[in-house]
């Protein structure tokens, strides 16, 4: 079972991003958050969890005394099961040495967002991380030996070329994070910088592969279109909820899944904090199927005969042989189909928008 919480503020709002957060200095809206969230998961039913994430927004915007608070939260409510991963996602210039200490005593595994090494990159696109401060978050994770920590790096930025991409693959490569998460730049209609950013579908070809290519020299593999990790460091709630596991999901815009329907909590800060009712996706089951199958198509192992047939109310397997050998007329090579595995060829990953959408 898997549990998902949003923490919803930024120090400041990234040109690209299009992430419900809002730039929020004001302790007070901070302790009403906080406040919230605890009524909230006192008053739930909750299972025994097998992972947590703690996304954003900014988790590591909280001062400290507000961290340690989050944190007292998070153990009086949430029970795991033993090697249960626990990640949160942090920001370089929000980490101080005693941030990192108190994180490092509840959390298996954190992640950072760098999206760059190169400070002019980090610029263009609106993160506000001094060279100084990247040094020193990268330190600190290293000191703090966290049991398994990742880099997020965009790629395809504005005024970025090949040289440039591989110098930020091997510097992450090098620092010791056992897993690295590689997003191409996408304009987003909602971020700041909306539609300013062109897409180069070419220069983004280039640059996936670019990534696999120069990953794999560290053993450092790609497991999904934009996840690479020394084999066993993969991230365990990602995966399980690329496979349609159950999810429960707490803050403003987050989202639970119970099986069949998925509820998201208000984008609104305000709402959610009024206790606005959460938004229902409900949708045909065979629908819903085929979101779980285009899904878990992103990771390069795809879906195995058996763990089709784990999901509650699945259809036959041999249906979606049927479907996998139909996308393959559709786009020649693009997928690797044997009796017991569907998966995705390397190109297949680059085109998965396209097949998803064939499969919806
Ligand atoms: S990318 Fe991350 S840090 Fe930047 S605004 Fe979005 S949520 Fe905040």
């Amino acid at each position: 079972m898997n549990c998902y919480i949003h923490v919803p503020f930024c120090l400041s709002k990234c040109g690209y991003c299009a992430f419900f957060s809002e730039v929020c200095h004001d302790r007070e809206i901070h302790r009403q958050y906080l406040d919230h969230l605890d009524k909230q998961l006192k008053s739930a039913a909750l299972p025994i969890f097998d992972t947590l994430y703690v996304g954003g927004g900014t988790p590591s915007a909280f001062d400290l005394p507000e961290m340690q608070q989050f944190l007292d939260i998070l153990q009086h409510s949430l029970k795991f099961s033993p090697g249960a991963e626990r990640s949160i996602e942090a920001n370089p210039e929000t980490l101080t040495p005693e941030k990192v200490d108190l994180l490092r005593r509840y959390f298996t595994r954190i992640s950072i967002g760098i999206q760059s090494f190169d400070v002019q990159l980090r610029s263009n696109i609106g993160r506000q991380c001094s060279e100084a401060a990247l040094k020193n978050a990268l330190d600190l994770i290293q000191t703090a030996e966290f049991p398994h920590w990742n880099v997020d790096l965009i790629y395809s930025l504005p005024g970025q070329n090949t040289g440039m991409w591989e110098r930020d693959l091997r510097t992450a490569a090098s620092c010791g994070a056992d897993h690295i998460s590689c997003y191409s730049l996408t304009p987003e209609h909602d971020a700041v910088m909306g539609d300013a950013f062109a897409e180069d579908d070419e220069q983004e070809a280039v640059m996936f592969d670019m990534a696999e290519r120069i990953l794999r020299e560290y053993n450092i593999e790609r497991y999904e279109i934009s996840n690479y990790a020394h084999p066993g460091c993969e991230c365990r709630h990602n995966l399980n909820v690329w496979q349609g596991q159950k999810l429960y999901g707490f803050g403003p815009s987050a989202a639970d899944f119970d099986g069949k329907v998925r509820h998201i909590e208000p984008a609104s800060l305000e709402l959610w904090l009024q206790n606005a009712a959460p938004e229902t996706d409900v949708i045909p089951w065979t629908e819903r199927l085929n979101e779980i199958f285009a899904v878990n198509l992103r990771t390069v192992a795809g879906w195995h005969k058996e763990m089709w047939e784990r999901i509650p109310g699945a259809d036959l397997w041999e249906n979606r042989l049927g479907m996998a050998e139909k996308l393959q007329k559709i786009y020649p090579g693009a997928l690797n189909i044997s009796p017991e595995r569907i998966k995705l060829s390397g190109t297949g990953l680059l085109y998965w928008n396209d097949i998803a959408q064939e499969i919806l």
